[in-house]
């Protein structure tokens, strides 16, 4: 029976292959080497003439599960993970860049994701252009025959940005260029079945997916949507006839010289991570957005930024892409820095720390921590403003968290 419904189809997933003790999933393999019966049958398997395993850091049968769980979630063509979020994006550019190429991208990215583009990939002569990404104009006039990706996230952290993904994707189809984009944000399960024009996808497994934070992960999905002989440096691999030009050099050659191989633990507690999100993923946005409301009533609030608020730039956006209550994370602005200091040292509940989507509710001043070591100039082009406070909403009683941010809010 096909069920409809992806929480039943995630959960209703059986191990790819059928264990000898009936094992109700897959098993962790932590084994790195796989023995064959003959020399011929071990060649084969090397030689990808038939699926066998090989050696763990290549493929592992606990990891090819996740992979598959994620492609089914996704509908996508094709999963890879990675040991973090970072590893699948450093993997991912390092596949499509090459010196001489720069890619199009919003400059609000998550702080290391910016690094990797503004810093490491620099210096191996990948230019990184940064556009305004509600500006159409500025798009399409900084794509060249170089230009080797577009990138964004959806949506942005902390400012809470939606790009117009199919108007964007319009541009892009016209000029060749491939649209990457990071959901961490919003998993599959808050997303409209919509065509947004999304080629390849980063999600760092670490938030939604791993659950309660236990575990790193990152996850590449490719849809298998752009033509690569439209890619300087994948074209020759089209020539030979290979369909997925970008999913063959980076499973076969750039991911398996990189290393960054998620462990066999890691994918089962992931995929175990996966049976819940939807069920968090639904409780937590609900609390950020009740959270939301509340906190917009208070005297000593500024602003409040969450997708689901009238006032929100982006509100027409967010209706269009996202089912329900787009996503556990919202900001809002006290009115000075030392306030924020302050409100967030009179917490009781709600905890002073960087991750996003764990089971605790999390907060953080990101001017002074995950911005913290750029200087001025860095700060103004990301964006970062002083007086902004993150918030990921957790499982705990919303009364709870409510009454915890009133009471600190008094305090100040
Ligand atoms: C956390 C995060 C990453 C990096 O993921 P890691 O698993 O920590 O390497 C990338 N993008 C976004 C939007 C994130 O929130």
């Amino acid at each position: 029976m096909q069920s409809k419904s992806k929480i039943t189809q995630i959960i209703a997933t059986k191990p790819t292959v059928k264990d000898s003790f009936g094992a109700i999933s897959q098993p962790v393999y932590r084994n790195i080497a796989f023995e064959y019966p003959d020399s011929e049958s071990i060649a084969d398997a090397f030689q990808q003439k038939t699926n066998g395993y090989t050696y763990s850091r290549i493929n592992n049968p606990t990891v090819f599960d996740f992979e598959q769980k994620m492609k089914a979630a996704y509908n996508a063509q094709y999963a890879m993970a990675f040991s973090s979020g970072m590893a699948a994006m450093s993997n991912l550019f390092m596949t499509l860049a090459y010196n001489g190429a720069n890619i199009v991208s919003s400059p609000h990215l998550f702080g290391n994701s910016f690094s990797l583009l503004n810093s490491t990939l620099k210096e191996f002569g990948v230019e990184v252009r940064f556009v305004d990404t509600d500006n159409l104009n500025e798009i399409k006039q900084a794509i060249d025959d170089n230009t080797c990706a577009f990138f964004c996230e959806l949506i942005t952290n902390p400012h809470l940005e939606i790009a117009n993904l199919p108007e964007i994707s319009k541009i892009l189809k016209q000029k060749s260029v491939p649209m990457v984009v990071d959901t961490t944000l919003i998993p599959w399960c808050g997303m409209q079945q919509k065509e947004l024009g999304i080629d390849l996808e980063i999600v760092s497994s670490t938030k939604y997916l791993s659950g309660g934070s236990g575990t790193l992960g990152g996850v590449i999905l490719d849809y298998d949507s752009f033509d690569w002989s439209k890619n300087r440096k994948l074209a020759p691999i089209v020539k030979t006839g290979i369909r997925s030009a970008f999913n063959h050099k980076l499973r076969t050659e750039i991911a398996r010289n990189f290393g960054a191989t998620i462990t066999p633990d890691t994918a089962f507690a992931q995929g175990v991570g996966m049976e819940t999100v939807e069920l968090r993923y639904k409780a937590q946005s609900e609390s950020a957005y009740i959270l939301a409301k509340e906190l917009l009533k208070h005297s000593c609030v500024v602003h409040v930024n969450y997708p689901k608020l009238d006032n929100y730039k982006y509100k027409e956006l967010a209706d269009e892409f996202f089912i329900g209550n787009p996503g556990a994370m919202l900001t809002f602005n006290l009115a000075t820095k030392v306030d924020c200091f302050k409100f967030m040292d009179n917490l009781k509940i709600i905890r002073r720390s960087t991750n996003l989507f764990d089971s605790k509710s999390l907060i953080i001043h990101p001017e002074s921590t995950i911005y913290g070591t750029l200087n001025a100039d860095m700060k103004r082009l990301i964006g970062i403003d002083e007086t902004l406070i993150r918030l990921s909403v957790g499982l705990e009683n919303v009364e709870d968290l409510k009454n915890d941010i009133f009471q600190a809010l008094e305090l100040i």
